[in-house]
């Protein structure tokens, strides 16, 4: 290997100047920011500041209105040639789609199927990987999120802890390169939140590139290289999560702060 790719390393998510608006709404407006490979970044803000819509624009499931964003160096949503931009073809995008990993506030796990149904579902039906093949690698995911001993169990025999911790196993399945997280605890019972951040802190220890939404300083503290602090669709502050949240500069970072810590 040249010396070089150390510093030309293409970075994870990269988003330039970008914008979105629902009508007259301004959600997003001039958002830049660079997430590289194996970084954890943390998003955090009021309600309504556009977090959950950034998160849906990494994902190609709303569009940008101006700037770019490029997941691993591609274009989210769209190829390039040349000066020219065209759409992807919706079975690209869905390709596209398949190499980030998503985790809702709510687990949205199917009830109808077992933990380890759930987590075999998308690598055999959307991926063509065998069953065999699905269900042994479903096995250490379950492992691997500490619920080895629940792979038979119905989401409704579970907590939300454990539900959410299958959700974690069920994206990581796909063998995503980039993990979203919007908000991942913020419907869990109290004492159930930690068993959650665990797993999620030990995903962050192997190597993989995360930006999550959350309200759990303590988290951001800890396992976040950069946090991001967003209102009313902007950037406000971003840094090491220890500058920011020790020593916030700007009157909104503080106010916000001050509510949740
Ligand atoms: P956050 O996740 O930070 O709470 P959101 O990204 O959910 O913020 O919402 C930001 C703003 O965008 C809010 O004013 C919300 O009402 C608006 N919004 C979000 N989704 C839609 C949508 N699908 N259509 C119209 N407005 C939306
Ligand atoms: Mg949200």
């Amino acid at each position: 290997m040249s010396q070089h790719t150390a510093t030309e390393r293409t970075p994870m998510v990269v988003a330039d100047g970008v914008s979105k608006s629902y009508g007259s709404n301004e959600v997003l407006r001039d958002i830049s920011l660079t997430v590289m490979p194996g970084e954890v970044l943390c998003l955090v803000g009021p309600s309504g500041s556009g977090k959950s819509t950034f998160l849906r624009c990494i994902n190609h499931l709303e569009k940008v209105n101006a700037g770019r964003l490029l997941v691993d160096g591609e274009m989210v949503g769209y190829r390039e040639q040349g000066s020219k931009l065209y759409e992807l073809h919706p079975r690209e995008a869905a390709k596209q789609r398949r190499s980030i990993g998503m985790v809702f506030q709510k687990f949205n796990l199917f009830p109808h199927m077992t933990a380890l149904e759930n987590v075999m579902e998308a690598p055999v039906l959307v991926a063509r990987v065998s069953k065999a093949k699905a269900r042994a690698r479903a096995h250490e995911l379950l492992a691997r999120v500490g619920l080895a001993d629940r792979a038979d169990f119905y989401p409704s025999q579970l907590s939300g802890g454990q539900q959410q911790r299958v959700a974690i196993a069920r994206a990581l399945a796909m063998e995503p390169k980039l993990m979203l997280f919007d908000e991942p605890t913020s419907a869990l019972d109290p004492e159930l939140v930690g068993e959650v951040l665990e797993v999620m802190k030990e995903l962050a220890a192997s190597g993989m590139t995360m930006v999550v939404v959350t309200h759990e300083m303590g988290f951001a503290r800890e396992v976040a290289d950069t946090l991001v602090f967003m209102d009313g669709g902007v950037v406000v502050e971003a840094g090491d999560p220890r500058e920011v949240l020790g020593n916030p500069q700007h009157p909104r970072t503080k106010a916000f702060l001050g509510k949740v810590l």
